[in-house]
């Protein structure tokens, strides 16, 4: 069983830490706005609850529902994130299908590559920052 904890929710877990150490952070900087990430049981958009995510630019807050897979909601959240990105890069109107796949690619680009070290690969071998 994997370690969940519903980021948002208790201040003394930040992430989440499950079996590929994914993470999804408490708060996400886009451009120089600070978005809140947060859970919730349902999302209500006009009166529609059929949701998985929902991205606030008013309120600068991603919220994702409860109760789906851990791997279901990196990748809502990936998904709002894209949307937060371009809104902030002035993008106010934005294509649902073009969101869907930066969104995927997004999401795989971070996943599979590791920014979190002080050194970056190139073909010559690593170099230290
Ligand atoms: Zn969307």
């Amino acid at each position: 069983m994997s370690k969940v904890t519903l980021f948002g929710c208790d201040d003394s877990e930040e992430t989440l830490d499950y079996k590929n150490n994914s993470t999804i952070p408490d708060t996400v900087q886009v451009g120089a706005i600070t978005y809140d990430v947060v859970t919730k049981p349902f999302i209500d958009i006009d009166g529609e609850r059929n949701y998985q995510g929902s991205c606030d630019y008013l309120n600068t807050q991603i919220e994702l529902v409860e109760d789906m897979s851990d791997e279901r909601k990196e990748d809502t959240f990936f998904h709002e994130l894209t949307h937060a990105i371009f809104y902030e890069a002035g993008f106010e109107e934005q294509d649902e299908d073009m969101i869907n796949r930066v969104g995927k690619v997004l999401h795989q680009v971070i996943k599979d590559n590791d920014f979190e070290n002080d050194y970056v690969e190139t073909k010559d071998g690593r170099i230290y920052l």
